[in-house]
């Protein structure tokens, strides 16, 4: 079975048993099926991306999570995928790129991350090396880092092999709250990138997409201040992810971004590449 075909196989079983967190995706940015987590399914998270594409954000509390139900469903993904992957020439480690803590909100705020997490690490852990998914990855806005039991759960995200995707969408102040709606200064937020990187492999990714900007379209973000903030951290990151906007933003009802041009994209990624970066890039 081709994984395309796997994958569609598996949202039609997904739809029948309608998990409350544990979602099947096709991911652009892990190349194939990602099985995502999701602890938000209240739809709140504590930015509000201008290009979020969660129906319904809104700013809030994490809500409880029944990590029972959540094991269960786990468990129930896993075991639908090893059962149709059985009769073939590929394992589940092949098939499967990521479990990735992603969802309708920020996973770290969830006072339930970190023991999720060491749920989901014991779980894999008793499955063989070939069984498991080939990554166990968090993809956060990293606004938690500061925080002593975020940090002790990304050592246990490292010992698993697992990494970090840290988001990234802005060169200066002005852009995190243009983009990411948060009065977080940068520098503050590149302090955290930091923490991130002396904890687990840290991949920065940053949405790259035009805005509307006094009667003119700018693209964001600025490529100057962008650069300056992460040069210092060059050797301590594992690379940049860079991506357009692929599906419409749910937040911007008055169609103020648009998706940039795949030149532009390749602009970014040459620039950032001849200052040494490692650059995928996802149009
Ligand atoms: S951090 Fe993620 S979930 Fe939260 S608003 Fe931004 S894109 Fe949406």
């Amino acid at each position: 079975m081709q994984t395309s075909a796997l994958f569609e196989a598996l949202s039609e079983f997904a739809a029948t048993r309608a998990w409350r967190y544990i979602y099947p995706v096709w991911s652009r940015r892990a190349q194939g099926i990602s099985i995502g987590i999701n602890l938000h399914p209240n739809h709140c998270c504590n930015w509000r991306c201008v290009y979020c594409q969660v129906p319904g954000l809104q700013r809030g509390p994490s809500p409880v999570i029944d990590s029972q139900l959540l094991q269960q469903e786990l468990t129930d993904c896993l075991g639908w995928l090893t059962h149709h992957i059985h009769d073939t020439i590929y394992s589940l480690h092949d098939c499967v790129q990521d479990i990735a803590f992603a969802g309708d909100g920020e996973p770290t705020t969830s006072p339930q991350f970190a023991d999720i997490l060491d749920m989901v690490a014991n779980l894999m852990q008793q499955r063989k090396p070939h069984d498991r998914p080939a990554c166990l990855r968090l993809i956060t806005n990293g606004s938690q880092l500061q925080h002593a039991h975020i940090q002790h759960a990304l050592k246990r995200l490292h010992e698993m092999g697992g990494e970090v995707w840290f988001k990234l969408d802005a060169g200066n102040d002005g852009e995190m709250l243009a983009v990411n709606d948060t009065h977080l200064p940068l520098a503050l937020h590149l302090q955290r990138l930091q923490t991130c990187c002396t904890l687990c492999p840290t991949w920065v990714q940053t949405a790259i997409f035009s805005r509307s900007l006094h009667g003119e379209t700018v693209t964001t973000p600025t490529l100057p201040g962008y650069m300056e903030a992460l040069l210092p951290l060059k050797q301590r990151i594992s690379g940049i992810l860079l991506y357009g906007i692929a599906r419409p933003s749910q937040q911007d009802l008055r169609g103020c971004i648009q998706a940039t041009s795949e030149k532009i994209l390749e602009k970014y990624a040459s620039t950032l590449r001849t200052q040494g970066f490692r650059v995928r890039m996802f149009v």
